[in-house]
């Protein structure tokens, strides 16, 4: 019974350090690059299949809009672990093989990660899937998929722009993280269940649903409201800068709460609409029509024109899964 102790101990720390970060709340500041404060070494343990020792830094970080955030494992780890659930994804679902429409989000995805950080923009994968059911996500590893089923409720260029902008943001964000390290600092218990991604075992579909694929495994983890803020914010600049018309998340968002008083859309399962949600994007607005403007005058608009829809029943689909 050595793990236990050791438990105890990491469960001692990681809520010193959850205390030490939320103490450390800092003006949401703009530009603000994300900085981690590593230097203090936390111990723990996983008792997995094989027990294993863990070492890892523990870092108060602060995120792109300087908000601070107790991020507990290495960005690597969560590429990794993203990068795996997003493969089991692509063996479960039927990619798409509609070229116009995958070309139609590749190149509104390919003009939002153009304007990313530098050491952000290489090493993407966007994979549409013949789904009809309006989602997308993007995780940790640099990965997007895009349900053909958000295009119902994406309407424009400037809609899928504001969807994928969200997205890639809760990844830049490192959301996924920080939701897995508020889980570990508030039960160090779980951390066994918490860094295996098999979806058959209950913490697997927990470490799943914490790094934003929630829906696609039939567990429902919405982003806290600080996360939808702030991905709704750094969307709206990323979509800007890019020179799509940031106003189009606000009728996005529109079009989000018609469609869901029939059923409601499976991005909002994850992505739940706040009143304060539109009124927010609103009161950034004009800062990021200033950003719309800038892109315009130095470059052209995204030339992405949505292909027609193909007719009912006529989808072509890729039979070989996990290409
Ligand atoms: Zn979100």
């Amino acid at each position: 019974m050595r793990s236990r102790p050791l438990a105890v101990l990491a469960d001692f720390r990681l809520r010193a350090f959850g205390r030490q970060c939320s103490r450390s709340q800092s003006p949401r500041s703009q530009g603000r690059r994300p900085q981690a404060h590593p230097g203090r070494l936390v111990l723990f343990l996983i008792k997995g299949p094989a027990l294993a020792l863990v070492l890892g830094l523990a870092a108060c970080a602060t995120s792109p809009l300087g908000r601070s955030q107790l991020k507990l494992f290495p960005d690597a780890q969560l590429a990794q672990m993203g990068s795996q659930s997003f493969e089991q994804i692509k063996r479960e679902k039927t990619i798409s093989a509609n070229g116009p429409r995958n070309a139609y989000v590749s190149c509104v995805a390919s003009a939002l990660i153009a304007e990313l950080p530098p050491n952000w923009k290489s090493g993407w994968e966007v994979v549409i899937f013949d789904d009809p059911s309006a989602n997308a996500f993007s995780v940790p590893g640099r990965r997007i998929g895009v349900h053909s089923g958000i295009l119902a409720i994406a309407t424009t260029p400037d809609q899928l722009a504001a969807i994928l902008g969200h997205e890639v943001s809760h990844v830049l964000a490192s959301h996924g993280n920080e939701r897995m390290s508020q889980v570990l600092a508030a039960q160090a218990g779980l951390l066994a269940a918490s860094v295996a991604t098999d979806s058959t075992t209950p913490g697997g579909r927990a470490t799943l649903a914490a790094l934003g694929l929630g829906a696609q495994f039939g567990v429902l983890l919405p982003f806290s409201r600080s996360h939808e803020n702030e991905a709704d914010l750094m969307g709206l600049d990323l979509m800007a800068q890019a020179g799509f018309n940031p106003e189009a998340a606000i009728a996005l968002w529109h079009n989000m709460a018609a469609a869901s008083q029939g059923q409601p859309p499976e991005w909002m399962s994850s992505h739940p609409a706040h009143s304060s949600r539109i009124r927010a994007l609103e009161e950034r607005l004009p800062r990021a029509l200033a950003l719309q403007a800038q892109a315009l005058a130095a470059g052209p608009r995204p030339d992405c024109p949505r292909p027609p829809d193909p007719p009912p029943g006529t989808e072509p689909s890729e039979g070989d899964r996990g290409a």
